[in-house]
């Protein structure tokens, strides 16, 4: 097999779990991305895009580029696509880049979401409180991640306060969907066009950051399961999606709703580095080769993932335990920031749930 090397656009900790995924795939990476240090240092070339004939010098050094983030300029996306593929392609970026696009486009794949309204005006969103109901969401249409871009409308008192917090950019405004939990299906498509999903993790935020992911997800009917992977299957192939892709969903009474997508690997796959016989990293680098995907499936019966955020915590105390496994992203302590997680695998409910119990702090105390 010749050596693939691999451009990501981006050098944060997505990028650096991609390359400890596929080094021994006979691949080399090469990150194109400002930060001088970065999760990715030492894992392959970094070129800068401001430094003089940055993207020749990064298009003559790759067979192949992926991304990191959905806000990726979709105009570098295809103007790199013209000489080496780039995939996801921008269609899939684009997609998700725009809540108002995005929910419009899985209502039209017969994928339920929230009822939303675009607004642009108090009165538009005071027709939306009118026609939607209380309570409301309302979100800006871009680059509104964690909870970020958004403020929630309980009462009408609130639409005057809301409208002052995000005026300025388009908005979105969406009912309020009313969910026991929130969970999402992640899944890998090669060039060829195979599909392999994952087992759907249940993920508990708090302040709007994903802190606990669960594999499998406790007592999901058949059918919710078969509409989750009928969502992600259906999305991959519109798309001619090719990587792995996320879909956040609501479980609620009335089935799964979804809330956004992601054309990338995602938070709650982490997991799959332990938990599944070939991890989201792998599989998306063998997607964007067009190799064979590898099995989805768990190794153990319960898998989880902690995200330590903030202070990197007693590490030791992961280090010492054989169903755990501590990842460090090589980067500082800060308020909030996402610096590393700790993967959990055992063949049985209480373990999973006892080890996590016992990580607490990496829970509660990290990030406040
Ligand atoms: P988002 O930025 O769209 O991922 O939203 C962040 C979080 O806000 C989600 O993980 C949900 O907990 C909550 N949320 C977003 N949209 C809705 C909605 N329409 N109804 C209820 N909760 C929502």
């Amino acid at each position: 097999m010749a050596v693939k090397r691999i451009g990501v656009i981006g050098s944060g900790q997505l990028g650096r779990m991609m390359a400890l995924a596929a080094t021994h795939l006979d691949t080399e990476f090469v990150f194109f991305d400002e930060a001088s240090e970065s999760p990715c240092s030492n894992l392959g070339k970094s070129i800068q895009p401001s430094s003089d004939n940055a993207l020749k010098a990064f298009i003559e050094s790759v067979d192949v580029v992926t991304y990191e983030s959905e806000n990726t300029d979709a105009t570098l996306v295809d103007d790199i696509n013209q000489q080496v593929p780039v995939y996801p392609s921008s269609i899939s970026l684009l997609k998700s880049q725009h809540r108002l696009t995005e929910k419009s486009f899985f209502q039209s794949i017969g994928i339920q979401t929230a009822d939303f309204r675009k607004v642009e005006s108090l009165a538009d969103l005071t027709s939306a409180v009118e026609e939607l109901g209380l309570p409301i969401i309302l979100k800006t249409t871009r680059e509104g991640y964690d909870g970020k871009g958004q403020a929630m409308i309980k009462e009408a008192s609130d639409v005057e306060a809301a409208w002052q917090t995000l005026q300025g950019t388009e908005l979105i405004a969406e009912a309020f969907v009313h969910f026991s939990r929130e969970l999402s299906v992640i899944a890998a498509r090669n060039v060829k066009g195979d599909v392999e999903i994952y087992p759907l993790a249940e993920n508990d935020h708090s302040a709007g950051i994903l802190r606990v992911s669960r594999v499998p997800v406790k007592a999901l009917s058949e059918q919710k399961l078969t509409q989750a992977r009928q969502y992600i299957t259906t999305l991959l192939n519109e798309l001619n999606h090719v990587g792995v892709l996320t879909l956040e969903l609501f479980d609620t009474d009335s089935g799964l709703i979804a809330n956004e997508m992601a054309p990338r690997v995602h938070n709650s796959g982490h997991w799959s580095i332990e938990g599944a016989y070939c991890s989201q990293f792998e599989n998306h680098i063998r997607a964007i080769c067009d190799m064979p995907l590898g099995s989805t499936s768990a190794r153990q019966e319960y898998a989880a993932m902690i995200n330590i955020i903030g202070k990197h915590g007693n590490q030791e105390s992961v280090l010492k335990q054989e169903n755990s496994f501590y990842h460090a992203y090589g980067k500082s302590e800060r308020l909030n920031r996402k610096i590393g997680h700790i993967n959990i695998v055992a063949s049985n409910e209480a373990e999973i749930e006892r080890t996590i119990k016992q990580y607490s702090a990496f829970v509660s105390e990290c990030g406040e």
